[in-house]
């Protein structure tokens, strides 16, 4: 056993990854292909080109099972990685519990979250294969942030539309955005034919992920020059976060611990799927079987009280459909905090594992995941965004089971970003301002309502 006291497990930037993880190899089940969601028709790599570079058509599709990470990306995930493991000593202590808590953190990025791993690579084969500009759609602000860094990286413009209700909430996400020299507007915007269809119809309207994603595939395909680039649910994404997984794999054996249980929190998925996927393909090797538990916002709860069926991805209908957990493409969370978590459908990979019982997935209440965040800042010092405040809720939920039982149980989390641009919604939770609302089922079956037909 390593000092009982370590706190920190830090790794050497020679063990950074040299390769992507891709779970697709040791699947035991085929995967749903995309569909063209006009004909309805598997998709071909022609129908994808317009929007992604032929490296990650090619990695969407991919069953190789290492996939190698080139050097200019290796270089620029330097500055940040490897990211630290940490021991939660003092969450531990003030919960009076048995169970080790150990936490990857992935706010040390320069964008504060995990979403520069997938950014980074996603500028880099844009730039290789001549392509000038991005356009790419952001919620909470974390995606464009990224994208808008790496698009710096690797000398690309970069074009953002940012949901209305986000943009005049988060001014720093803009500003930083701008800095590292992207282009914002607010959407639905003046700027594509979506937009100003929508506009057109409700002038005031808040704006949403939907019809974000639905403005900025319309940019890309529109222009010769341009790409589209998505933070979350697709293939490549997934892959391109298992370095936070291999790198945690390295940390656990330093801290000479083996976890029994994983917890990430889902909005689209990536996070989750990165941190957990090295472990769970391990296990479909015929490694150590973990229980690994996905968590999610009780107002966008894909997991669980979504349906598993093929569903648009967007609001516009333009693009792919996918086989996934879903409230449908029409659904409209509640405006919780954690933006990041406010899409209406899945990953199709996390939702296969789902659907077969390799995952749980838990539902939590905007409340209870405040009041987790604030105890888990007041121990470990580290603010986390609303998004994390999920995991971090799933933990304690675990935490206090195994202190019932009496065990010893080793639980780890990935905490996937800081909060130190979500501070007016600690304001309104620490002003006793927050609400749980419930999430009537007519309005997940009104939105389902609008489901393809297969
Ligand atoms: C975007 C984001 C999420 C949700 O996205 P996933 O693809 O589910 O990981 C979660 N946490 C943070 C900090 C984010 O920025």
């Amino acid at each position: 056993m390593a000092d009982p006291k370590q706190t920190k497990f830090v790794l050497d930037e020679s063990k950074l990854p040299k390769s992507w993880y891709n779970i697709a190899a040791d699947l035991p089940w085929p995967q749903h292909p995309p569909l063209n969601p006009q004909t309805g028709n598997p998709l071909g790599p022609d129908d994808l080109a317009p929007l992604f570079p032929m490296a990650l058509i090619g990695q969407e599709v991919s069953s190789e099972r290492e996939i190698e990470i080139p050097e200019p990306v290796r270089d620029a995930y330097r500055l940040y990685r490897p990211s630290p493991l940490y021991r939660a000593h003092r969450l531990e202590k003030l919960l009076g519990t048995p169970a080790k808590i150990f936490y990857k953190y992935e706010g040390v990025s320069p964008a504060g979250s995990h979403k520069p791993n997938t950014a980074i690579p996603q500028a880099f084969y844009n730039a290789q294969e001549g392509v000038k500009r991005l356009a790419t759609e952001t919620g909470a602000g974390q995606w464009g942030t990224s994208l808008a860094f790496a698009g710096a990286m690797f000398g690309l413009e970069v074009k953002v539309y940012q949901v209305r209700a986000s943009y005049d909430a988060k001014p720093y996400r803009r500003i930083l955005m701008e800095t590292y020299g992207a282009q914002v507007v607010a959407s639905p915007s003046p700027d594509t034919n979506y937009g100003r269809s929508v506009l057109a119809s409700d002038p005031k309207t808040s704006g949403s992920l939907g019809i974000a994603i639905s403005e900025a595939v319309e940019d890309a395909a529109t222009r010769d020059d341009t790409k589209y680039a998505l933070g979350s649910v697709l293939n490549h994404v997934l892959l391109h976060q298992t370095v936070i997984g291999q790198e945690t794999q390295l940390q656990l054996e330093m801290a000479d611990v083996e976890p029994d249980i994983l917890v990430g929190c889902t909005g689209g998925g990536s996070n989750f799927a990165g941190f957990t996927f090295p472990f769970i393909g391990a296990a479909f090797r015929g490694g150590r079987k973990v229980r690994v538990i996905a968590a999610e916002p009780t107002a966008a709860p894909s997991l669980t009280r979504g349906i598993y069926a093929y569903d648009y991805g967007d609001t516009a209908h333009m693009a792919p459909m996918v086989k996934m957990h879903t409230l449908g493409s029409a659904f409209m969370p509640d405006p919780i905090h954690a933006g990041g978590l406010r899409y209406h459908g899945m990953a199709p990979l996390v939702s296969l594992l789902k659907e077969k019982g390799t995952i749980e997935a838990v539902a939590i209440p905007q409340r209870e995941t405040f009041e987790r965040g604030v105890e888990f800042t007041r121990a470990e010092g580290i603010l986390p965004a609303p998004e994390a405040n999920h995991a971090i809720a799933a933990v304690v939920r675990e935490a206090l089971k195994a202190k019932a039982e009496g065990k010893e149980t080793v639980i780890v989390f990935n905490h996937c970003g800081h909060g130190f641009l979500d501070l007016a919604a600690y304001e309104n939770y620490l002003a006793g301002k927050l609400e749980d609302l419930d999430l009537d089922q007519g309005k997940i079956d009104a939105a389902l309502g609008d489901l393809p037909k297969a």
